[in-house]
């Protein structure tokens, strides 16, 4: 069997951190690769955006940790203690880290990533209405922008398609203008439904 159908199978093809049904994506628990069966679970989309901090916390979503924690799956059990120290400032969560048990191999790859030191607080992209920005999305211009050292019209009203949003900067895009890549403030966006 191919690796996809032994999770689907391993997994009853639900999300194994949340139960969920939903659209399921392959997760490579970091920093392993080579796809490995036990380092590799299954996740819905909900639960791989949260882990990525591609939406705002939701501590409601994560009930379930305290079932996946006695997992005899590693990457399960990894995954679950470093949502765990996320969340522990929610009584349960400390609890639950209290109670689990890692061997210190395992300990270590958990810790690997760093990810565990992460509190909740999420940083987005975020439009002039705070709105959250998305890589690909149309966004229009609220206010006519002066594009140093080019001749480009950024005039209010212009919309700028497919926009990228600058990795570890959340105050700005890049965009085409005029066939020109430019830097945008996301203060001065509003993002197209
Ligand atoms: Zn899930």
């Amino acid at each position: 069997m191919k690796l996809e159908e032994r999770l689907i199978s391993r997994s009853e093809n639900k999300c194994e951190l949340c139960a969920s049904a939903g659209k399921l994506n392959i997760y490579e628990v970091p920093p392993q690769s080579g796809g490995y069966e036990e380092n590799t679970i299954l996740i819905c989309n909900k639960c791989l955006a949260q882990i990525d901090k591609k939406e705002e916390f939701d501590a409601g979503h994560w009930n379930a940790l305290t079932t996946t924690m006695w997992s005899e799956v590693p990457g399960i059990q990894v995954v679950t203690w470093r949502m765990l120290n996320r969340l522990k400032n929610e009584a349960w969560a400390a609890d639950a880290l209290d109670m689990m048990y890692l061997d210190d191999e395992r300990l270590a790859w958990a810790k690997a990533t760093g990810d565990h030191e992460n509190d909740t607080a999420v940083n987005l992209h975020k439009d002039a209405n705070g709105a959250q920005l998305h890589e690909g999305d149309t966004v229009v211009l609220t206010k006519s922008l002066d594009v140093k050292g080019s001749t480009v019209n950024a005039r209010m009203g212009t919309v700028v398609r497919n926009i990228h949003l600058v990795k570890d900067n959340t105050e700005q895009i890049e965009g085409r203008i005029e066939g020109q890549m430019i830097v945008i403030l996301t203060k001065y966006v509003r993002r197209q439904a």
